[in-house]
């Protein structure tokens, strides 16, 4: 099954917003396996929706449209699909009632005096001008198929148009997620049938090798295996490598996918480090806490951010104590006890400052794991034998200290980012 993605909006055109509901509709029919084959985005103008449209079904099997389905003249979506199915666009009832509810707790009621409170909650009509303007979002084309919008005032639609089902939904992302959950999931779960090709799939995740790298390791891995294909999604600092095997039989399609997993685990040695949705700041900090260890950071040129990334997950307080970020050199003896004859003889950005900061974190905040970094993030402060994007890491724990140096020369924000992973990165190894 062919689908097309059409999102409807001037602000979309102009660069004002980013299209996040073609996204998000895309990972959906996936999920379906069904496949997105266009995606377009075309202004609030009548003739330009119209083309659109026309152009989608003349190619796709099933077109999901969003946008455009407001109450102002520029919204055109429901007229424009009207003119298309020889149809006129006629009020929904239920939908009309809705509103009027939703409008009733909401009117100013100006025979309240003002000492009363200006905003009435009570059950008298809006004026009549406002009705004509608010009653356009609950139109759709007449003999259209309903899709109830739990989350908003302006129902979704369906019409076929030369037999192809276009489904309208609002603009409002959270709106068309409660439309989608409400029944239009279900609805073309039933169109695509069991009879379409299903897919197997699985995400592998990799960190600390680009993405040339990865894709010459993992050549020719699928060419013999029946409807597989590998796409490779740089998400820095990680890599996504993705198999894919599509077929008519979902086991069929898992079986082969089960036999390929050992192939690319044996190819990626070291660089894998999990796989599926859950990320490495997410399996770091599950692990921490699994396993009952606790966990404190010692920051330089990372400024928090290692404990900003662990933090972002729900339940981290099990296991993550706290940090110091110690940017001068006087924090790093302060707070941390690094020796200033270390820091005058080898610098800041150095092995064995890093050492001291783990090891000085680890005997302050009492934790079973501490992580130190100090880097030059650039774009200044570079030097010869420590060029921009040179970044020393350390792990302290129960058996010692263990250190890293990266080189990796990149924009500031690179460099810091990929310096926060590679410590998640240690974490992770150093928690078996
Ligand atoms: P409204 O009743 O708000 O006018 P609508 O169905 O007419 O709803 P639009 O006017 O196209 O929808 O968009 C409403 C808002 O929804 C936009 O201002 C924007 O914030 C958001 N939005 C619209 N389209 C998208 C999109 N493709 N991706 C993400 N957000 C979007
Ligand atoms: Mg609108």
């Amino acid at each position: 099954m062919r689908a097309e993605i059409l999102t409807i909006g001037d602000e979309l055109c102009r660069g004002e917003i980013v299209d996040t509901n073609s996204s998000w509709l895309a990972a959906k029919l996936w999920d379906l396996s069904i496949t997105t084959r266009w995606m377009t985005s075309c202004l609030d103008d009548a003739a330009d929706i119209t083309a659109a449209v026309t152009l989608a079904v003349s190619r796709a099997d099933l077109v999901l449209c969003s946008g455009g389905l407001g109450p102002t003249e520029d919204d055109l979506t429901v007229d424009v699909l009207a003119a298309l199915v020889g149809s006129d666009p006629v009020i929904d009832e239920p939908h009309r009632a809705k509103m009027e509810a939703w409008l009733a707790k909401r009117v100013v009621d100006p025979a309240t005096p003002a000492s009363a409170g200006a905003l009435h909650l009570g059950p008298s009509a809006p004026p009549a001008g406002i009705m004509q303007i608010q009653l356009r979002q609950v139109r759709v084309p007449r003999g259209a198929r309903v899709h109830p919008n739990p989350m908003g005032l302006a129902p979704g639609f369906e019409v076929a148009v030369r037999g192809v089902p276009v489904i309208c939904m609002p603009g409002v992302p959270r709106e068309l997620h409660a439309i989608w959950d409400a029944g239009l999931e279900a609805r073309l779960r039933e169109a695509r049938g069991d009879t379409a090709e299903q897919i197997a799939r699985r995400i592998y995740r990799v960190f600390g090798r680009g993405e040339s790298q990865i894709s010459q390791v993992c050549r020719g891995i699928v060419d013999d295996v029946p409807g597989a294909s590998i796409h490779y999604q740089v998400k820095f600092p990680e890599t996504l490598v993705k198999i894919v095997i599509r077929d008519r039989d979902r086991a069929a399609a898992e079986a082969r996918l089960a036999a390929v997993d050992p192939e690319i685990r044996r190819r990626l040695p070291g660089h894998l480090y999990g796989d599926g949705d859950e990320n490495l700041i997410g399996k770091v900090v599950r692990r921490l806490i699994e396993n009952q260890r606790t966990l404190a950071t010692a920051e330089s040129c990372t400024g928090g951010m290692i404990g900003e990334l662990v933090t972002s997950i729900a339940g981290s307080s099990k296991a993550y104590v706290g940090g110091a970020i110690t940017y001068a050199n006087a924090e790093k003896v302060r707070q941390l006890g690094v020796s200033p004859a270390t820091l005058d003889a080898h610098g800041a950005v150095s092995e064995e400052t890093v050492r001291e900061m783990a090891a000085g974190a680890r005997e302050r905040f009492g934790a079973d794991l501490t992580v130190a970094v100090s880097g030059v993030a650039g774009p200044d402060g570079g030097t010869p034998d420590k060029p921009v994007g040179t970044v020393w890491l350390a792990i302290a724990s129960g058996q010692g200290v263990t250190t890293k140096k990266i080189t990796w020369p990149g924009t500031r924000d690179q460099v810091r980012t990929l310096a926060s992973w590679w410590a998640l990165r240690m974490i992770d190894e150093a928690n078996v």
